[in-house]
């Protein structure tokens, strides 16, 4: 990345009050520029902490609508207003209402992967790292509806022998991971544990050592023993990984696991939304990010 491009948004952070704040899954260069780099419960953590008046958000539409809906009042920036995720559009409104008009006693628990208008409609929200603690401290003699990936859906019911109906969608990303890809990596690297997305398929999630969210998997590999892991999810967590752990080797299960969503901001993109010359604004009707808000609230209260 070019320095100038570092100076310059270093500069207009300071001057503007902003913060950057970026997933995981985005580019090296837009990570190493970020104030905050997280799965989407830390960036919804963050969001609810900074005193920012602008947040600039590298990730996708959906992060960026939490961002606004936790900060009503501070003006939250998605510098590539394309970014969205196919998982979070698998699902809309009708199709939910008609789900929960069929099971009117269940409660309706959602991936933070999902549209305001979702969250609005829920229960309760929940991401990949506190989606067991969450679907646990549910009432137990209550069904869960579950929405919009049936993988995590999946996890969940096996770790917590709770009842539930999901949703048919998926991550598209995740969704790639065959077993056989698990096998090769094994034979590859036999002492290096492999570490999986609970978004990926259950026949190839029961192959693997760990199922992890994102800030899992980092956790696990700062405090482990091992010195080399295979990481089977987006493969921008490998800059995350080898940047926190310099001394041990992190092998992506595969070169192909890339969200075009994901990779559409770049270092000189987050520059020019800071600039005002790219991005959008994103803005949300206010009685709907009351509704979506309250989804969300539980979730942040429940994990403190
Ligand atoms: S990696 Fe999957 S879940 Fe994440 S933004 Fe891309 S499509 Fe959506």
């Amino acid at each position: 990345m070019n320095s100038k491009t570092t100076e310059a948004v270093k500069e207009l952070k300071k001057a503007k009050n902003a913060v950057i704040l970026a997933h995981t899954y985005q580019p090296g260069e837009v990570q190493d520029i970020a104030d905050y780099v997280g799965d989407s419960y830390g960036l919804s953590v963050e969001a609810s902490r900074t005193d920012a008046d602008i947040i600039i958000f590298c990730g996708v539409r959906f992060m960026a609508e939490t961002a606004h809906i936790l900060n009503p009042n501070r003006k939250v920036i998605l510098p590539a207003p394309a970014a969205g995720c196919p998982m979070a559009d698998m699902i809309d409104t009708s199709g939910l209402s008609a789900l929960k008009a069929q099971h009117p006693d269940k409660l309706v628990m959602c991936y933070v992967n999902s549209t305001a208008q979702i969250k609005a409609l829920s229960d309760i929200c929940c991401t990949s790292s506190n989606a067991l603690a969450i679907a646990k401290s549910l009432p137990e003699d209550t069904e869960i509806i579950f929405v919009p990936d049936r993988h995590l859906g999946t996890f969940i019911q096996e770790q917590t022998g709770r009842k539930m109906i999901f949703w048919d969608g998926c991550c598209p990303i995740h969704a790639q991971i065959e077993p056989f890809m698990i096998e090769q990596a094994r034979k590859k690297h036999p002492n290096a544990p492999i570490l999986i997305h609970p978004e990926a398929p259950a026949e190839s999630r029961i192959l693997c050592d760990y199922a992890l969210s994102t800030g899992g998997m980092c956790d696990f590999a700062a405090k482990s023993n091992e010195n080399e892991f295979i990481i089977a999810t987006e493969l921008g967590l490998i800059h995350t990984l080898q940047k926190a752990n310099p001394g041990k080797k992190f092998y992506p299960l595969s070169d192909k696991l890339v969200c075009p969503d994901m990779k559409a901001i770049s270092a000189e993109l987050v520059l020019a939304a800071l600039e005002g010359s790219a991005g959008e604004e994103i803005t949300l009707d206010k009685n709907l990010c009351l509704q979506a808000r309250r989804s969300l609230d539980r979730m942040l209260e429940f994990s403190k």
